[in-house]
């Protein structure tokens, strides 16, 4: 690993901690007091790609703002939750969290490559000590395989791309030998955060286990797109792996439509599909990222019928305590007393629509 992290990039490297951020310059000396404060509570990680890509950048940049720490980080409110979706109820081994019948998540770690100030897992990423080691994998993988109703395992974390090679090919062989698991997917950030990390190995290493392997990328802004990053992504559709995208709803970051429909655009002419636009989780000291629903589903409005069909992702809500994710609106449709329905089209007109008459039900 560590001779890898010296050939990338620019001959930089990853750095994690205060002190090496403070070292890249990329923060004023001012701060460092303050950003020594956050990581006492919360993790600070750059790899050289977004060390690279930060330097020179303001700081209300839209990529600059997701990954350095700042002081509004420390203020907590009080209804900020250390489990704000309710995770804990579902583990059913450790690192399985399994709410739907159908899909589960596991988490093989809790590291990532970089760590994102408004990320709703803040209380549990950044600690080595919590990955699965050989016998917690085997619980994990024994619960999967006896449980029949899981059609889907989820990898997440962390981030599952922080594994070499040789174990994402050893998860992906023993997921291969569980019948009824169809589908693999695997959330990461990995293809923005680092994407010299997306290698003809690793596309070799995803192929063992024959299942269908898909990936969904967190990406907030289109400026994280970058020509190297793009590449990552051609790599992997080239090479059978479907990219869906999901997006934090992120005050100064992408809270205006066509921020967004920059960032749908771009990722659907690159062959990656808009799956979810979250509303922002409760996390401890994220309030200064929080847009309302109401201002989201504005923009979702905006979006509609003005932006392609292709790039339209579903605004969703995590419910806190566990209850699932669930789409926010906005709504188009209302029932009337009578039984039609008003529909309202993507330029705010309501019509009166009657459903086609069925015989006595
Ligand atoms: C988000 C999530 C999933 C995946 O949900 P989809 O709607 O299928 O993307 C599965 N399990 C848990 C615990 C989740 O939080
Ligand atoms: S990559 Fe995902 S899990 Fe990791 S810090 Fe960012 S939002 Fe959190």
């Amino acid at each position: 690993m560590e001779q890898r992290a010296r050939k990338r990039g620019s001959g930089s490297k990853a750095i994690t901690g205060a002190k090496g951020l403070i070292e890249t310059g990329l923060v004023p000396a001012e701060h460092s007091e303050t950003i020594q404060v956050v990581e006492a509570s919360f993790s600070v990680r750059l790899t050289p790609h977004i060390i690279d890509q930060l330097s020179g950048a303001r700081n209300d940049d839209p990529v600059f703002v997701q990954y350095i720490p700042d002081g509004r980080e420390l203020s907590f409110k009080a209804d900020d939750m250390e489990d704000p979706i309710g995770d804990a109820v579902y583990e059913k081994a450790k690192g399985v969290t399994h709410r739907y019948p159908d899909r589960v998540l596991l988490k093989p770690t809790h590291t990532c490559m970089v760590y994102c100030r408004f990320c709703f897992r803040r209380e549990k990423v950044g600690h080595p000590e919590e990955a699965l080691n050989r016998g917690a994998m085997d619980d994990a993988l024994s619960y999967i395989r006896k449980t029949e109703s899981i059609w889907e395992v989820i990898l997440s974390g962390g981030d599952p791309l922080v594994l070499s090679d040789r174990r994402l090919q050893a998860l992906m062989e023993a997921l291969g030998t569980i019948d009824h698991v169809a589908v693999i997917r695997l959330h990461t950030r990995a293809p923005l955060a680092d994407p010299k990390r997306i290698t003809a190995d690793l596309v070799e290493a995803l192929r063992k286990s024959g299942k269908a392997v898909h990936f969904v990328i967190h990406v907030n802004h289109a400026n994280e797109l970058t020509p190297d990053v793009l590449g990552g992504l051609a790599k992997l559709v080239n090479n059978g792996v479907p990219l869906f995208s999901q997006t934090v709803l992120l005050k100064g970051v992408n809270d205006d439509a066509d921020t967004l429909a920059d960032l749908f655009r771009k990722l659907v002419a690159n062959r990656v599909k808009p799956y979810y636009l979250h509303q922002l989780d409760k996390a401890r000291g994220v309030g200064h990222f929080h847009v309302s629903i109401r201002r989201g589903q504005q923009i979702m409005r905006a979006l509609r019928g003005r932006v392609s069909g292709l790039c339209q992702p579903a605004y969703v809500l995590d419910i806190p305590g566990g209850h699932g994710k669930v789409p926010i609106g906005p709504t188009y449709l209302s029932e009337n007393d009578d039984g039609s329905f008003t529909v309202t089209d993507y330029c705010g007109q309501p019509h009166h629509y009657e459903e086609i008459a069925a015989d006595q039900d």
